[in-house]
């Protein structure tokens, strides 16, 4: 018989977060037929040093989809500005209707310490969506869902203590996880470098630019591999030696709890 195919919702705050974060898996779970919504809660319209933000935002949507196409994944990006999210009932609202149209089984989002504040507040709203999503009155103009989905934090780095980690080898998507941040020029080869005074080391060409990306941006996710290592020795056995990249992941303490359920992490976690 064959398995049912999940439906995977990733959120991050802006246009690129989930391609950084978790685009590789993403891939992998879309490669092997799962149903995959990134969903970008704000338009991205501030990151950058010349555009304006109507400008921008055009372009980061253009950007974004294109990655959705690499990535193989639908995408969907919120209306609302970069840099001015909000934890409110209204954006609360929002996210519940896109959620319960969606049906996630499991929804990924951002670790609750992050940098930026519309990276907290994602995180924030995605946490205060779980319980809402199965009771009808709230957003009764779509169906409630029938059960809480599971709800899991991008990994910060390393394994989280008292909670479910679980770390994806992401060496045979990485050439692809490349080409989704490719997409995304604005930010890969203009807004980050200036930020960062490196703007003069950005390449012009494609096949340098991808590997300038895999060296700067790559390191986040060698080191996760590491971190990591003796989880994917235990999980893979001495091949995990090998394994160069990984994405992370680690339980929220809402929603749906898999906990030491056999059955269920084989369900969400074994199938790709
Ligand atoms: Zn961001």
């Amino acid at each position: 018989m064959l398995e049912k195919k999940l439906n995977i919702m990733a959120v991050g705050a802006h246009p690129d977060d989930v391609e950084e974060q978790f685009g590789g898996t993403a891939m992998l779970y879309s490669s092997k037929g799962h149903r995959v919504l990134v969903v970008s809660m704000t338009n991205g319209d501030t990151g950058h040093q010349i555009l304006g933000r109507k400008e921008l935002a055009d372009r980061r949507r253009k950007e974004a989809y294109a990655a959705g196409k690499v990535m193989n994944t639908e995408y969907k990006i919120l209306p609302i500005h970069d840099g001015e999210l909000v934890p409110s009932l209204a954006n609360r609202k929002k996210l519940l209707k896109v959620i319960r149209k969606f049906r996630p089984d499991i929804i990924f989002t951002h670790s609750p310490a992050e940098y930026h504040p519309d990276h907290r507040y994602t995180t924030q709203l995605v946490l205060d969506t779980s319980y809402l999503v199965i009771v009808p009155n709230i957003v009764p103009e779509v169906p409630p869902l029938k059960e809480n989905p599971c709800y899991f934090y991008f990994s910060p780095g390393k394994p989280q203590k008292s909670s479910f980690n679980f770390c994806f080898p992401i060496d045979s998507v990485w050439d692809r996880k490349l080409l989704a941040w490719h997409q995304h020029a604005s930010q890969m080869y203009e807004w980050l470098p200036w930020t960062m005074g490196i703007l003069d080391q950005v390449p012009v060409h494609t096949k340098e630019r991808l590997e300038f990306l895999s060296l700067w941006r790559g390191k986040r996710f060698v080191s996760l591999a590491n971190e990591y290592r003796p989880w994917l020795i235990k999980r893979y056995g001495k091949t995990a030696e090998k394994i160069c990249y990984a994405e992370a992941v680690y339980s929220a303490p809402v929603g749906k709890q898999v906990g030491m359920n056999r059955k269920e992490i084989e369900k969400l976690f074994f199938c790709i």
